[in-house]
């Protein structure tokens, strides 16, 4: 007998009949002897359609309101998947953040977690009941309903697993593992069986939404047994491992994209200290998350360019940001470029084989195009391109990395 959680996302919710084929998949591992909690998504557009609502009343100045909102969708499901149990004779009970409680901090609409008491829940697990809990969301220091930023039910599940000591926490969408790369975007996509978590990780944060980057940096602290399934089908999945377990890899590992970014270059600010401090703390003030930064300097003029890139969300409002403190940062001029991509390569094997970066380069230049930022870190490498030609940039550089699934 094993303890499982099991996390089905929007997709695998999308309907009622999708919803009593979950109750069937939970069924399956109750009928196997097993203890199961269930961790639920909204319906599928669902919480997109909640945000839509929340920004169209008008400007919301308080984001626990936004949370009271958007978390709604999640209690649907969790009430709907507790009754579909129910009517095939097993015993279920809903679960809302706050009943269990999954205690998060003040910080709303992208809430952390600290602390979840799984005792009441556990009991019931041990009297053959299953619970069913509302994904994305928990209660702030103020008993506030908070939530955990879009993708948030997977680190519900992975923080429910951890709590409950779970043996398993199996995460059920809409592929059937995680691939080499989006299979959405590259047909040749190919699926992994294993993924490291410092791998998946890096995939994630950059822009492979199949996890939320957080749920899997929980995993890797709390040592979950992850992985990654299809809720329609049998097909196995891909498990999240620890690097010590996997053979020494010859290749990437994959290739991930992030479409909605933009690039800000601010031109000819003085070359002294306190600059770069001064431009990325203003934005950090303002809750501007920077992600990719590139400074050149030229000696001659003493002046630096320093260029970056955000979310386009934030565009409008990081350069205002940037205009007003221009007494301060006596910069000449700002240039923005709104529709560009970041492209990443990931991979374990980049520490030990020279020549990942110069293959990127290579491949991107020999189809016309053009880096507007360059960042790597240890096992990962980034580009900033024009958005149209993300699609391009991730086939070529799938079939150059050998990832092709022939
Ligand atoms: P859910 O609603 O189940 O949480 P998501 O839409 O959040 O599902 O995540 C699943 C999606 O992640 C897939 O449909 C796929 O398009 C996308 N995805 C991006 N990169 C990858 C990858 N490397 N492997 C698998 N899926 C990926
Ligand atoms: N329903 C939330 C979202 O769409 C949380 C999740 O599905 O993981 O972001
Ligand atoms: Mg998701």
């Amino acid at each position: 007998m094993a303890r499982i959680v099991q996390k089905f996302g929007g997709t695998s919710v999308a309907d009622l009949n999708c919803i009593r084929d979950v109750a069937y998949r939970v069924k399956k591992e109750t009928d196997a002897g097993h203890e199961v909690a269930v961790v639920v998504s909204a319906m599928s557009g669902a919480t997109n359609q909640l945000v839509g609502w929340a920004s169209d009343i008008g400007p919301i100045h308080d984001a626990r309101e936004y949370d009271a909102i958007v978390a709604s969708g999640e209690q649907v499901t969790a009430g709907l998947l507790a009754i579909a149990l129910q009517n095939i004779g097993i015993d279920a009970r809903s679960w809302l953040g706050w009943q269990i409680p999954i205690r998060s901090d003040m910080l709303h609409g992208a809430a952390r977690i600290e602390s979840i008491d799984g005792a009441a829940i556990s009991d019931r697990m041990k009297d053959g009941q299953v619970a069913v809990i509302a994904g994305f969301q928990g209660i702030s220091p103020g008993n506030r309903i908070s939530t955990f930023g879009r993708g948030g039910s997977d680190t519900s599940a992975v923080a429910i697993a951890a709590a409950l000591k779970a043996d398993r926490c199996d995460i059920y969408t809409d592929v059937d593992g995680i691939y080499t790369t989006d299979p959405r975007i590259a047909p040749k996509a190919r699926k992994l069986s294993t993924i490291t978590f410092e791998e998946m990780l890096e995939m994630a944060s950059s822009g492979a939404k199949v996890l939320q980057t957080r749920s899997v940096a929980m995993a890797m602290r709390y040592n979950v047994n992850l992985q990654v399934r299809s809720s329609f089908n049998d097909s196995a999945g891909t498990l999240v491992v620890n690097e010590d377990s996997v053979v020494e890899k010859e290749s990437i590992s994959g290739i991930a994209y992030s479409p909605d970014e933009a690039k800000i270059t601010i031109l000819g600010l003085p070359d002294q200290p306190g600059i770069a401090a001064g431009v990325f703390g203003a934005l950090a003030d303002h809750h501007v998350n920077v992600d990719m930064i590139v400074q050149s300097a030229s000696s001659a003029t003493k002046k630096t360019d320093i260029s970056f890139s955000i979310g386009r969300k934030d565009l409008d409002k990081a350069v205002d940001i940037i205009h007003k403190n221009k007494a301060k940062l006596d910069f000449e001029s700002v240039d923005t470029l709104s529709n560009v991509a970041k492209i990443s390569v990931v991979g374990t094997a980049m520490r030990t084989q020279p020549g990942v970066a110069k293959t990127m380069f290579e491949t991107l230049a020999s189809i016309g195009i053009n880096l507007h930022v360059i960042s790597t870190s240890e096992i990962k490498i980034s580009v900033l391109i024009d958005a149209e030609y993300i699609e391009l940039a991730v086939r070529s550089l799938h079939t150059v990395y050998g990832l092709d699934d022939e």
